[in-house]
């Protein structure tokens, strides 16, 4: 009882102690712009749609610039011009922005270290030894022009955190660590939360990625080393983490879509997240010539996977539930000549659900409508593999309850919502008690350059996060 007054108390002051920092840097300094500008988007009059007439925001304080400076300054690590963003696992610009991170994980004075895979934790000790760690983060790799946001948000806002945190005189009494995930995007080899994946431990993934190759052949391990992580797939087997090994883990992030926007409110508490599945298809048949081969004798690969394509989209509309979706991104044809029947067709299928066991019977249905195909269009159904089916991940009430708490000191509107996109907490679930913290973006537009956080709202999120790691740092 005493130790749960005490906390109440710390919190009580840490709440003052925030709303004095930043008031206490407000300044009168009015800027007006339009979100284009601010968010780098060049604003020409083929974009004058996106343009709105009068956006005016104030900058709050010299803190929420320095944000946005430095959210910039990460941006330009790209391999694409301003305002995308492409930054891919191991690539030059990779190792550059994670040099970035950890030189300003030093700056907050927090201890640095990285695993085999480069996963960088940023801890700050508590004040209690031997209790598991609270933990936060996120990614900043980018996918070819996305924007510079996406995953960003929830490392450098967790950064400030910690830096509001230690300017409000707060101590925790469990450690504090932010971590920037490896490679939360799939771009590279294939597979999405590479480094939250590994931590939550997957022998069948250590296996995957002994095989794993780029688009320019070169190997998961030699891309690795040429980034300066020399590991072995012994390495990549220790890195799994006991469950329990985190106190709690919660993600700030961008909602990448519309709700919070069109709402009008400024946090999304995020309570589970969509399970996703994926899965390759190749059919086969014996090509041919456009013109010499006549209807009744050919075995069209490319109609099998055109009639797949829609089985698909019939088969999630069959499910009934909005929260069903189904998108084959890739549909590629052999030999891919106008004049050439298709001899193999190449199709990749996306499924997610927030309900496993009704993603996983769209699976099955499409499963067998693919053998139906193969049978009616005399093609072989060469390859239908399913290359992964994560399960969806329920937060942790206590950590819900702690996001929640939080949001409604801060005065701040909010929602409980599901993200539909995966993040490393789908992994991260699996060891720890786990949250996530939405905030709104522009249309709810990402991975396009257009993508964009107001630096007010990024600092509303900063803030809960704030103090929903100092409560849970208490707890
Ligand atoms: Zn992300």
């Amino acid at each position: 009882m005493a130790a749960k007054l005490l906390s109440t108390s710390l919190l009580t002051l840490l709440l003052i102690s925030l709303f004095y920092s930043i008031s206490a840097a407000t300044n009168e300094d009015t800027t007006t712009k339009t979100m284009e500008e601010f968010s780098g988007y060049p604003t020409d009059s083929h974009h004058s749609i996106l343009s709105f007439s009068l956006n005016s925001f104030s900058v709050e304080s010299e803190k929420l610039q320095s944000q946005a400076r430095v959210i910039d300054e990460l941006s330009t690590l790209s391999d694409s011009p301003a305002p995308a963003v492409t930054r891919i696992l191991y690539s030059e610009k990779d190792n550059l922005a994670r040099r970035f991170i950890k030189g300003i994980m030093e700056q907050v004075g927090l201890s640095v270290r990285e695993d085999a895979v480069g996963n960088i934790y940023g801890r700050w000790d508590g004040s209690e030894k031997g209790l598991p760690a609270v933990a936060t983060g996120s990614h900043i790799d980018a996918i070819p022009f996305s924007g510079k946001y996406d995953g960003v948000v929830g490392v450098l806002g967790a950064l400030e955190a910690i830096n509001v945190l230690r300017r409000s005189g707060f101590q925790p009494k469990r450690p504090l660590e932010v971590i920037m995930f490896t490679s939360e995007e799939p771009t590279r080899f294939g597979i999405s939360c590479l480094g939250s994946r590994l931590l939550a431990g997957s022998e069948a993934l250590v296996n995957t990625l002994k095989l794993a190759a780029d688009a320019q052949n070169i190997s998961f391990f030699d891309a690795a080393k040429s980034a300066g992580y020399n590991l072995s797939p012994d390495d990549l087997s220790k890195m799994v983490l006991a469950e329990g090994s985190y106190a709690a883990f919660v993600e700030l992030h961008i909602e990448q879509g519309p709700l919070l926007e069109e709402e009008g409110l400024s946090i999304g508490i995020v309570t589970a997240i969509a399970a996703p599945a994926s899965i390759k298809v190749e059919f086969e048949g014996n090509g041919g010539h456009a013109g010499a081969v006549l209807m009744p004798n050919r075995n069209d690969a490319g109609l099998a996977a055109a009639e797949l394509a829609l089985a698909v989209e019939r088969h999630v509309l069959e499910s009934g539930s909005i929260d069903t979706v189904g998108t084959v991104g890739i549909l590629e044809l052999h030999p891919g000549a106008i004049n050439s029947i298709p001899s193999k067709s190449h199709i990749e299928i996306d499924i997610r659900d927030i309900d496993e066991n009704r993603r996983n019977g769209v699976i099955e249905k499409v499963h067998k409508t693919a053998i139906n195909i193969s049978q009616n269009r005399q093609v072989k159904l060469s390859e239908f593999k399913i290359i992964n089916q994560d399960p969806p991940a329920l937060s942790d009430k206590s950590v819900i309850d702690s996001m929640k708490f939080s949001t409604e000191q801060l005065n701040l509107s909010h929602k409980f919502m599901i993200s539909r996109a995966y993040h490393d907490s789908l992994f991260m679930a699996r060891i720890s008690p786990m949250g996530m913290i939405f905030i709104p973006c522009y249309k709810g537009y990402s991975h396009k350059p257009e993508e964009y956080a107001s630096i007010e709202d990024i600092s509303n999120g900063v803030k809960v996060l704030a103090l929903t790691l100092a409560k849970l740092s208490l707890e």
